[in-house]
């Protein structure tokens, strides 16, 4: 039986929907099935609801090829026990969909404020000051509250320059003891050895550091001259610090040819991962410096061939990577939020991963608390104080009209007809930048493109 076919079949038999929706009902700060996890991870005796989710494991791991150990290891992790509900409340509540909908998002973007040292050209923020609405220290943490009891598994920090908030340890610890994994998008120029140590013991894992190009270029790019030497002693410390480290680089006619380079300065520095952000048009970023489809095709498939011939996670936020990949007739198919070198049997799950992970994967959570669809994607859904629990975020997670469209690749203009809509889908924000409509083509994309311009050929 194949992952999907197992899923399928949870999702359509009444008792087992019945016995996981009393698993993932709160037990205090976490939910029944939570705890459960974790009492099997630890090899401690548990309760006989758990048989269906010990078989589901069982059935996963033969389907998968994966390792018991291994897994009970990984739930050790709070984290990972989140991840775990929120496929399962996805199964429930939206059930076995192409791409899958988690019950809860996987992940929440949030820029935590505009305040930022330096003054980047392709800012999608225009930081700078920070907002005067920003979320003060209670009403973040109270943030916190809310989308840790939703269930949600990861907050990134963003901005401007999160680093620059006074009480940015205690929010992101405070985020780390509720059980959510806590990742950092700075500009690293504020990376010493003390911060870098002090984001470890705050529980930040993941720090993700912006170098857009040689020197030259990145200090012009960034506004600031003399930064350079700092970021690159940045993204160090933050390396000898045990912090995952990711390089990011975001692509446009401005640093085009300097970007080869920052792959080669990834692998000399032997960062984790590296980040090909797929510049949109958006805050201070104009089209005139949008590379063209063919430009962002060249330098996907040299990221791809360095994902293939190095150990570091050569990544892109395009989302037609993952066409790149399954054109290039590969096993691995690296999506926007996830990196599974996926092999064999797993191939079939990338449709249910998916690629524009936006409204559906994940939502952008602005300093004032707005939440909109991705952080390229200017459009408000909702504020955070608009709900007061947990269960609140998730109706609307639910049942918000333009989250439910984001989740329907079928529907997209020109998209919903290709043959990669459910692994890619196109960028939603830059349908949004280019048309104001969230539901035509990506142009940035080489067959959306040829298929645009057929279309006004035609008429
Ligand atoms: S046409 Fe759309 S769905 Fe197909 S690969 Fe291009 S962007 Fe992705
Ligand atoms: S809209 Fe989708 S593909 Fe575009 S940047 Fe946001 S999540 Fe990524």
């Amino acid at each position: 039986m194949d992952a999907v076919t197992l899923f399928s079949l949870i999702a359509s038999n009444p008792i087992s929907k019945r016995i996981i929706k009393k698993l993932l009902e709160k037990d205090g700060d976490t939910t029944k099935l939570e705890k459960m996890l974790k009492a099997y991870a630890n090899g401690e005796s548990i309760d006989k609801e758990f048989k269906i989710i010990y078989s589901l494991i069982k059935h996963g791991l033969k389907v998968f090829g994966g390792n018991e150990n291994d897994l009970k290891e990984r739930l050790k992790d709070a984290y990972w026990r989140r991840g775990f509900a929120s496929v399962l409340r996805g199964i429930i509540d939206f059930g076995i969909r192409k791409p899958f909908v988690p019950g809860s998002p996987f992940l929440i973007v949030w820029d935590i404020t505009y305040a930022c040292n330096l003054r980047c050209k392709h800012c999608y923020s225009t930081a700078g000051k920070p907002w005067r609405d920003e979320l003060n220290t209670e009403e973040a943490l109270k943030a916190v509250d809310i989308l840790a009891d939703a269930g949600v598994t990861a907050i990134a920090f963003s901005g401007g320059e999160p680093l620059i908030r006074k009480d940015f340890f205690d929010i992101a610890s405070y985020a780390s003891k509720k059980g959510m994994f806590v990742a950092v998008a700075t500009n690293g120029t504020m990376i010493t050895k003390e911060v870098a140590k002090k984001l470890k013991e705050s529980g930040v894992g993941f720090v993700q550091i912006s170098l857009d190009g040689k020197k030259e270029t990145h200090e012009k790019f960034r506004g600031i001259k003399g930064i350079y030497e700092k970021v690159i002693r940045g993204i160090i410390n933050s390396k000898e610090a045990g912090l995952i480290t990711c390089i990011s680089t975001t692509a446009t006619k401005l640093n085009a040819c300097d970007i080869v380079e920052m792959m080669d300065i990834a692998e000399e520095l032997e960062v984790e991962w590296f980040m090909l952000y797929n510049f949109i048009p958006t805050g201070r970023g104009g089209f005139e410096i949008d590379l063209s489809p063919e430009e962002k095709e060249k330098l996907l498939r040299e990221l791809w061939r360095r994902l293939k011939t190095t150990g570091i996670n050569f990544m892109s936020t395009a989302p037609y990577y993952a066409r790149i990949a399954i054109q290039e007739e590969s096993d691995i198919v690296p999506t926007h939020f996830y990196n599974p070198k996926l092999e064999g049997k797993l191939k079939i799950l990338s449709e249910f991963i998916g690629g524009c992970g936006c409204g559906r994967f994940y939502v952008a959570m602005r300093a004032n608390g707005n939440i909109e669809p991705c952080v390229f994607f200017p459009l408000k859904l909702a504020n955070i104080k608009d709900f007061k629990n947990g269960e609140e975020f998730l109706k609307f997670w639910r049942e918000n009209k333009i989250l439910r469209d984001l989740r329907d690749k079928d529907r997209i203009e020109i998209c919903g007809n290709c043959r990669y809509k459910y692994v890619c889908g196109g960028c939603r924000a830059r349908a949004y930048a280019y048309f104001k409509d969230y539901m035509k083509p990506d142009p940035g994309c080489i067959i959306a493109a040829k298929l645009i311009e057929a279309k006004h050929g035609s008429g």
